[in-house]
């Protein structure tokens, strides 16, 4: 099991630990398997019912390869996914439901901060830590967050020995319940940094600090990490599993999308032999990727504000992964495609002699939403069920219904709805209740726990060599 750089024409393979660390390649690339190990009819038909811990592990080996012993990738599974973590019932820890006729929901929220980001970091912070005992190092994270993946990491890390995290983000833009989550998070191992600026602003400061070589082995915990891809193609195995009535038959999912790693987590599954027909990308307002699979014009936008905040972005960033697939894995013609779109803001595949017929031909089909469109299926979606799905799941839930064909389709949940209370209200009146595990979450006044700093790289800087 070896992965490659999807800028490196030279294939270097490198194993799962090495690149765990690592987040980017040094060419600038993300990694990706070299070939995709295979789950058969018969092994799914073998996890069938079995707890999800079992599922992930029989997924996660064959990524892995031997570059964690079975042994220990096993106990940090059954570790980052017990009843301590996540409040799951009977070991389900992505349990689906029924929202229509052939319409499922997948709930990847159970976790401590309430998105599915705690699916992925809640693994990869361990094996990040184990990798470090083995290799007796230390890591200080610097990241940049705007919403969910902050408090994610951040109770992913919260209290291991060898790593340290500081988290970035805006003073204004998330909402009271994600500041007073990480906030609640804040001491110990964790910084959290509150930027008199803009979510932009916070990455770029990111980007800054890590040109400078004094800063030059700082880790990173974004979604571009191959670790947190890897760890998410466990639920597509499982919400597949749990609907379809004979395993072999194919069944389409829903992805609320904006940096395209849960999508890309997908057709991982189906490169490994998923039965999975079609990954519907879900898009807002900020609808690059849409635009993209319709067009094969990859255009970044200026990202705007809207009540699906964790999928507010200018470019989708995992994206590059699948176009390297498109490509044939052909290094070169993706470094040269990543370059012109740095470079113009603005990519056409069909320049590099490609057809947009390659992403239907892989399965994707994409379409987007609006504010009235997410307010209306969550009105919808509880009178009809009884379910309040947060705003980024009714982005799902609205394209899939209209998508839907004759096979099962299920949507991804991807946020519980009390992370985003004011949305809920305007579609429903009243606001979610509050699973137990928050009663004690305090937003009221200024969020504590944070270091304010202004837009600079030198105090930045200063405070890191502080900490550090
Ligand atoms: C991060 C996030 C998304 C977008 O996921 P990507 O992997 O970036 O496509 C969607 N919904 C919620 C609630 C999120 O936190």
């Amino acid at each position: 099991m070896k992965l490659i750089s999807t800028r490196d024409p030279s294939r270097e393979g490198r194993s799962y630990a090495e690149v765990l660390l690592a987040g980017l390649a040094p060419d600038g690339g993300l990694y990706v398997p070299e070939s995709y190990p295979q789950l058969s009819i018969q092994d799914l038909r073998a996890l069938k019912g079995l707890a999800y811990t079992e599922v992930a592990f029989a997924v996660k080996k064959r990524l892995v390869g031997d570059s964690i012993p079975e042994s220990t990738l096993k106990s940090l599974i059954m570790q980052a996914f017990s009843s301590h973590v996540f409040d799951a019932e009977d070991g389900n820890v992505t349990p689906v439901s029924k929202i229509g006729e052939g319409l499922y929901l997948q709930n990847l929220s159970l976790g401590p901060t309430a998105s599915f980001k705690d699916m992925a970091l809640q693994l990869l912070s361990r094996e990040m830590e184990q990798q470090l005992e083995a290799r007796d190092e230390k890591l200080f994270i610097l990241g940049a967050t705007s919403g969910d993946t902050g408090s994610a990491a951040e109770a992913g890390v919260k209290g291991l020995a060898r790593i340290k995290l500081c988290m970035l983000s805006p003073e204004k833009g998330m909402s009271d319940f994600q500041k007073a989550q990480m906030g609640e998070l804040s001491g110990g191992n964790i910084f959290n940094i509150s930027i008199r600026g803009r979510f932009d602003d916070c990455q770029d400061l990111v980007k800054a600090v890590k040109r400078d070589p004094a800063f030059a082995d700082l880790g990173a915990v974004n979604s571009i990490n191959w670790g947190r891809i890897s760890a998410q193609v466990a639920y597509y195995v499982s919400g597949y599993l749990q609907v379809a009535s004979d395993i072999g038959e194919p069944i389409d999912f829903c992805v609320p999308s904006g940096n395209f790693g849960n999508a890309f987590s997908g057709y991982v599954a189906k490169r490994m032999g998923l039965p999975i027909r079609r990954i519907i990308i879900a898009t807002n307002e900020n609808d690059v990727l849409d635009r993209l699979f319709k067009t094969g014009v990859y255009e970044a936008r200026g990202a705007q504000v809207t009540s699906s905040p964790s999928m507010d972005i200018s470019k989708a960033s995992n994206y590059e992964r699948l176009f390297f697939d498109v490509s044939g894995n052909d290094a070169e013609t993706t470094a040269a495609y990543m370059d012109a779109f740095s470079k113009n803001g603005t990519v056409d595949m069909r320049d590099f002699g490609l057809d947009t017929s390659a992403f239907a031909e892989r399965g994707f089909v994409s379409a987007s939403s609006t504010h009235a469109d997410r307010i209306a299926t969550i009105k919808q979606t509880y009178e009809s069920s009884g379910q309040i799905i947060d705003p980024h799941t009714a982005d799902a839930v609205f394209v899939g219904s209209h998508m839907k064909t004759d096979v099962p389709l299920v949507c991804l949940e991807t946020a519980l709805p009390v992370k985003f209370e004011e949305t809920i209200k305007e579609a429903l009146g009243f606001v979610p209740p509050r699973p137990p595990r928050f009663a004690d979450l305090q937003e009221d006044g200024e969020p504590a726990g944070f270091s304010v700093l202004d837009t600079d790289v030198e105090t930045l800087k200063g405070f890191l060599r502080n900490v550090a």
